[in-house]
């Protein structure tokens, strides 16, 4: 499935200038960038495990740990095995002050004293009836985020066992900018179109690391929010000298679309049947494409009666139709009779009804893995009835739904897209910034499939009745570092997951305890890359991750069977561990 949206080939105009005038296209969202595994990487590995801030940890903390460095960095990006007494981590502020006192003791394992004293809280999730809290520090820079800067540490039965992320000793990049807020949005507005009345632009000064295999150069950086009606998009623009580093379409669109044409085969009493509906012109009320030859296309992306009236508004969303009326109940309450609020055709939509039972449902489901987080208090904004076709998105506030037609059922229709939506919604509050775009995806889809039990993802999507993806695909059972795009990368995780969960169901581990393993590692993986530890520290029972977990070997051997493309899934150990070795590895399907 192709990433929708593209906002298009947009030239610079240089004027005076004899060479091309170079191009700047919005790319891919940010993702978590694959490691090259050769020999040489291994032996990176090994050195730095035998270097004096790993030997001193070790000397420090007995038992089994497995260290994992970010080779371009050289500091730690994963920890994990028999776990240490965490004093006093019962609260989120002692745990805070323990987490920080444990990192600000090996902060040379980590970077240096100065970077550690960078990180700042970014949510701690503590499972009330469990021995299990979690917290997620995001790096700033004198003030200033560092994009990707995060470490996380996880706590299980009183002992730390898991530590990850990325800290990046950005050093002496000057932070004060040579052009200003205004310049950096002018510079934006050479690549998105002018702003129209209720479009705007907000700009923060950021640290932006940008990686090559072996190291890191930083840039400080205006990050230039830029919003076009439904539209959003981000670039970075140097804060020195004003050029344009990168940038993608914030709104996050999840399903491609391909148009077709339901059309007699040669003449009328023929067969009816579907083609591509080719070189189409697609007209919205934001602008307007053409499908390629396959039919695809991208858009930009108290006391007596009382009178009662309501919409699809409520705790956990407000619908609204873009496309008419909002669904309205109005109805007389008598105090002697119970008045039935019935939402029917008559008053509302299919869809605006679909959306208001999902996203219900969904933040319910979820609610009791994380009771407390704050953004499920609210009501999120569902907009119904965009008069676009075969997609779904969410922008940074509101979940979006298209109507029927090229092929497509009314996005809103689907439980599946609405739990995906949401669920990038709950990414984007959940503990941790949205770093790496192909973990998001596959927690939308993550959203859907723990509620369907089903591998197929929003079954009905197009008319014809196909879905828009199969965590049972062959095409994706094998980890593929070549696999870029965010939902396909996602794919990959997802079709692991989806394994996992099958695997569980069939030993009996159902319920509550399996949703809780499925869902809570959101709030400690930032990347693809950390979700195998997430999730043997959910399932830890005794606060050690060396002795086995009680569904490590299950887990794990699912991770190397989807590792049969030749490149190991990041993030697992790299030999078996000693008491799965014998375990067979399990085919479920
Ligand atoms: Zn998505």
């Amino acid at each position: 499935m192709r990433h929708m949206q593209r906002w298009g080939l947009l030239a610079i105009v240089v004027a005076g200038c004899e060479a091309p005038a170079p191009t700047f296209t919005l790319g891919e969202p940010p993702s978590e960038p694959a490691d090259v595994a050769t020999l040489a990487a291994a032996a990176v590995q090994l050195h730095l495990v035998h270097q004096p801030p790993a030997q001193r940890f070790l000397a420090m903390h007995a038992g089994t740990w497995e260290l994992d460095f970010d080779p371009a960095l050289g500091t730690l990006r994963s920890l994990r095995g028999s776990g240490f007494e965490l004093p006093d981590a019962t609260t989120e502020a002692a745990l805070e002050a323990a987490a920080r006192g444990f990192v600000a003791e090996h902060a040379d394992l980590f970077g240096s004293a100065e970077l550690v004293a960078e990180l700042v809280n970014d949510g701690v999730v503590m499972d009330r009836p469990r021995a299990l809290a979690s917290i997620m520090f995001a790096q700033r820079h004198r003030g200033l985020p560092v994009i990707g800067g995060h470490l996380g540490l996880t706590v299980s039965h009183g002992r730390l066992v898991l530590v990850q992320g990325a800290m990046f000793p950005v050093g002496d990049v000057a932070t004060t900018p040579a052009i200003g807020r205004a310049a950096a949005a002018a510079v934006v507005r050479v690549v998105v179109t002018a702003p129209r009345r209720g479009d705007h632009d907000t700009a923060r000064l950021v640290i932006l690391p940008e990686r090559s295999p072996d190291r890191v150069h930083y840039r400080l950086a205006w990050e230039v929010t830029a919003w076009r009606g439904e539209r959003q998009a981000v670039v970075f623009v140097d804060a020195r000298d004003g050029e344009l580093v990168s940038g993608h379409d914030a709104n996050r669109y999840d399903y491609g679309g391909r148009a077709t044409n339901h059309v007699d085969e040669r003449t009328v009493g023929d067969a009816v049947i579907e083609l591509p509906a080719a070189h189409l012109r697609l007209r919205s009320a934001r602008g307007a494409t053409i499908t390629d030859a396959t039919g695809a296309f991208a858009f930009r992306g108290e006391a007596g009666p009382l009178i009662v009236n309501a919409n699809l508004h409520g705790a956990y969303v407000d619908v609204l139709n873009l496309a008419g009326p909002n669904a309205t109940f109005v109805g007389m309450m008598r105090p002697e009779a119970p008045y039935a609020l019935e939402w029917t055709e008559t008053r509302s939509t299919p869809e605006e009804r679909d959306v208001f039972r999902a996203v219900n449902t969904t933040n319910r489901f979820v609610a009791t893995v994380f009771p407390d987080l704050p953004w499920m208090q609210h009501a999120v904004v569902a907009n119904v009835n965009r008069p676009h076709t075969c997609n779904a998105y969410w922008n940074g506030s509101s979940i979006n739904f298209f109507i029927a037609g090229n092929g497509c059922n009314n996005t809103g229709r689907i439980f599946d897209v609405v739990a995906h939506e949401w669920g990038h919604g709950f990414d984007a509050h959940a503990p941790g910034a949205a770093i790496d775009g192909a973990l998001g995806e596959f927690i939308g889809d993550l959203m859907s499939f723990v509620q369907t039990k089903s591998p197929l993802l929003a079954p009905g999507f197009f008319t014809n009745g196909k879905p828009v993806r199969d965590l049972e695909d062959p095409a994706f059972e094998c980890f593929d570092p070549k696999k870029k795009e965010v939902h396909a990368a996602g794919h990959l995780l997802g079709a692991v997951v989806w394994d996992i969960f099958t695997d569980l169901e069939r030993t009996g581990f159902t319920g509550e305890p399996l949703k809780r393993l499925m869902l809570r590692p959101i709030a400690i993986a930032q990347t693809r890359r950390q979700w195998y530890g997430a999730m043997l520290a959910v399932d830890d029972d005794d606060g050690n991750l060396a002795n086995g977990t009680p569904h490590e070997c299950l887990i794990y051997n699912q991770f190397k069977a989807h590792s049969c493309g030749g490149t190991r899934w990041p993030g697992i150990p790299a030999k078996d561990p000693p008491h799965c070795a014998a375990a067979v590895v399990p085919r479920s399907r």
